[in-house]
Parts: structure tokens; sequence; C-alpha cells
């Protein structure tokens, strides 16, 4: 029995042809000795027609004289770099190239690998734009884009910080290193820590969004108002990963309080408006009730205050009124809340001062209007009238009483104090 032998290019010739990889022997003059079925249909040729091309007829990464000094180089190890080719149909392909050279039946060849790379290549680069998108909205959308983690144990960290927190806590250029966002929130007040960590604790209990606004010390010393939004992930591990945004609200703010303030404020005299004073007042009786303290209330009009703005005209008579609250006000302890009623009406309530506490103050209040000298308009007087809260007594009656005490004031003469 023999055993049959293969002649050996038999072999060769199957592994050439039915190879996966694309592959070619070259010549050293770029003619092509022998291309494979594979990389004729990656160029979209018949095997036979590319017995008929020279290697710059498909390669466009390099020129003709680059390429024979390539071939010309060429030795017995592999050489490794990326190309591109064009195809027939004037496609161009990123392939990806492995060579070597070698004698065959007398030839020097040069034997080729290619592989198409063009989808990889493709994917890379969408990668590649699209992480630049990202870095680009990170590091220009308004205030700073964060992640914040809490590991289940409860470790806390900043996987990401974009680089507008540099400029949201006034903070040096390179003052937050990596994901380090320790110098940032050493910037919150002590304050308001215990609302971020509220929130977080409520965002993380029930993975609903965070919203905080909390404060901080900007890096030139001022106090700035910052909003946090998030959205917590709950993680594999059972950690939660917030991803959210910081902004600086401090403008908002401030436009904020100066509405509110305006709303409650008296714009002549800066003190509480009535509907400002009557919530004070309600709220000052509830309390004096529950705590069984005493409270008084004076009331004050302007006597004459007609004839101030017929003699002197209405702006000297806002002046006035300016004044008498200026100089009341002064009189007053902190805690003694001052209101204008309307017109040239104005009330103080007293907390914990009785009856004869608050006639002593009422007292005192006129004579320093009655002893102030207001420039052109000369003297001007006031009356007053003062109630303390009788008890179970609420905040609507005790200001009528107040009315009444002072429109006997008026009755008896004006420029006194009736209680
Ligand atoms: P009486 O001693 O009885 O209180 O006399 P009176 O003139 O002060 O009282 P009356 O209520 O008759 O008049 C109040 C006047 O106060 C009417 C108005 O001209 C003036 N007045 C009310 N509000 C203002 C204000 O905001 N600015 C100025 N300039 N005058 C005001
Ligand atoms: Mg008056
Ligand atoms: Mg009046």
């Amino acid at each position: 029995m023999t055993t049959p032998t293969t002649d050996e290019s038999v072999l060769w010739d199957a592994l050439f042809e039915h190879s996966g990889d694309a592959m070619v022997a070259l010549r050293q003059d770029g003619s092509v000795y022998r291309a494979n079925r594979r990389y004729a249909v990656m160029l979209g040729y018949t095997p036979e027609q590319m017995q008929s091309l020279f290697v710059w007829d498909w390669d466009i990464q390099f020129s003709k004289e680059v390429l024979l000094e390539m071939l010309r180089t060429v030795n017995d190890s592999d050489a490794h770099f990326d190309s591109r080719q064009r195809c027939r149909d004037g496609s161009v392909i990123d392939v990806e190239l492995s060579n070597n050279g070698a004698r065959y039946r007398g030839e020097a060849l040069i034997f080729c690998i290619i592989r198409d790379v063009t989808a990889r290549k493709a994917t890379e680069t969408r990668l590649r734009q699209s992480e630049e998108r990202l870095q680009r909205i990170a590091s220009q959308v308004p205030g700073a884009l964060y992640q914040y983690r809490m590991a289940p144990d409860g470790t806390r960290s900043f996987p990401f910080f974009s680089e507008g927190v540099w400029a949201l806590g006034g903070l040096a250029r390179g003052a937050l290193s990596g994901t380090n966002a320790d110098p940032f929130m050493a910037r919150v007040l002590p304050e308001d820590e215990a609302i971020i960590e509220a929130n977080t604790q409520a965002s993380a209990s029930n993975l609903s969004h965070a919203h905080t606004e909390f404060r901080i010390r900007h890096g030139d010393g001022s106090i700035r108002w910052i909003e946090s939004r998030a959205a917590p992930q709950q993680e594999e591990d059972g950690g939660i990963l917030w991803t959210g945004i910081l902004l600086d609200i401090t403008q908002r703010v401030e436009a904020e309080e100066k509405i509110r303030s305006m709303a409650i404020t008296d714009g002549l005299t800066g003190l509480s408006n009535r509907q400002e004073f009557n919530r004070l007042l309600d709220h000052e009786v509830e309390r004096a009730t529950r705590y069984h303290t005493p409270l008084a209330m004076i009331m004050y009009d302007l006597d004459h205050f007609k004839a101030v703005n017929d003699s002197f005209g209405h702006d000297a008579g806002d002046e006035v009124l300016r004044m008498v609250a200026a100089l009341t006000n002064k009189q007053l302890r902190n805690t003694d809340l001052h209101g204008r009623w309307g017109g040239e009406e104005f009330m103080v309530i007293l907390p914990q001062s009785g009856l004869a506490a608050a006639r002593d103050v009422a007292e005192k209040l006129r004579t320093t209007i009655a002893n102030h000298d207001f420039n052109r308009v000369g003297r001007v007087t006031a009356s007053y009238g003062v109630a303390d809260l009788a008890p179970s007594e609420n905040a609507k009656s005790l200001a009528q009483r107040v009315d009444e005490a002072l429109y006997r004031a008026k009755d008896r003469g004006r420029n006194r104090v009736e209680c």
C-alpha cells in the first residue's frame, strides 16, 4: 500500500485561494504576480483583471515612487501598516496590511495580506466625533455638568465634573484635578450642607429627581446661589449615580427676593405694607395666645395732615411721612413691628408688652414727633391709640379697639395718647 503524495504547490494554491483573508503577491516592479479571489472581490475586479494591474492602480495612500521604493526594500520580516485603496467602482476602503518578501520560483516577490478595516475606521471616527461632541457640550453648556455617585457602602465620589465648575466656584483653573470636586464642595456654606444631604437621601430612596438650591462662597468672596438638578440611576452593584447640572442662579434669586420684598414693603417709607402687617399681626396674636404672653398695639395718625399737603405740596407731605416713619423706627425695639396702615396712619406691634408699657412707648413716640423740626413744614403732631390683647381676642378685634382709641385721641384734641 502506498501513501499518495501531494504536490506542495497544490496545497499552497488551495490555501491561497480559500483563505478568508485577501492576499496578493507583487513583483518588485509593482505588477501583480497573483491576487486571490478574496482580494479581487474586495477591490471589485476579477482575479484575471488584477493580473494586468500595478499596485499604484489601486493604492492611493502612497505615490508610485514611494511604492516602488517600498517594494524594493521589503525583506523577510513582517511589516504592518495602514493604507487606503481605491476599488474599481471608485469607492475607497481603509485597509491594514501585513507584508513580507520572499523568493518564490526564482523571483523576488512581496506577499501581502490585506484586511478591510473601513467599517472599523468609520466606527472609530463616529466614536471620536461623538466623544468630541460630548466634550464640547460639557465644556460649553452654561454652568457645569457632573456625575455624583453613592456607593452601596455610602462612599461618595464625583466620577465626572465638567470644567465649567471652575468658573462657577471662582476657583483657579486646575484647582480641581480629575474627578476630585473637593475644592468646589468645600465652598458650600455649612448651613446649606444639610439640605443637600437631605435631598440626596430623598432622591436615593425613591429614585426621584434631586433639585436643590444652595449657596457657595465664590472665589471672589461673594455668596452665590447654585441650583442643582440631577437624575438618579440605580447601578448594578446597588450604588446610585446621579447625572446633573449646576447653574448659578444668583441673579434670579436676587430678583425674586427683590420682588418678594417689594410685595410686602411700603414704597414710600420702607415699612411693612398693610397686607404684610396684617400677616405679622395674625402671627403675633397667635403666638401670644399660645404662650400666654402679653401683646400690645399702637396706632397713630398725623394731625391735620391735609393742611400740610395743602400748604407745602404733596412732595413735602411725603417727606414728612418718611421722616415720621424713620423717627419712630429709631425709638422702637428690634422685636417691635412697624407698618404703614395706609395714608398717614401707622401701626406698631409690641410683643411681650402690656398696656402700661405700650402707653409709655406711645408717649415717647408722640413727644419725639412733636418736638422734631420738620424743616420747611415746621411742627407736626400725631395722635396715638393704644390697646393690649385681651384673653381669647383675635387680631381683627384688637385692631378695631386700637382704632377706637385713636379716634378718641383725635376727638379729645389730638397730639395725645389714648388707651
Ligand atoms: P386728622 O387730624 O383728623 O387726621 O386730619 P387729617 O387732615 O390728617 O385727616 P384726613 O384723613 O382728613 O386726611 C388725611 C390726608 O393725608 C389726606 C391726604 O392728603 C394725606 N395723605 C394720605 N396719604 C398720603 C401720602 O401718601 N402722601 C401725602 N403727601 N399725603 C397723604
Ligand atoms: Mg390725619
Ligand atoms: Mg387719616
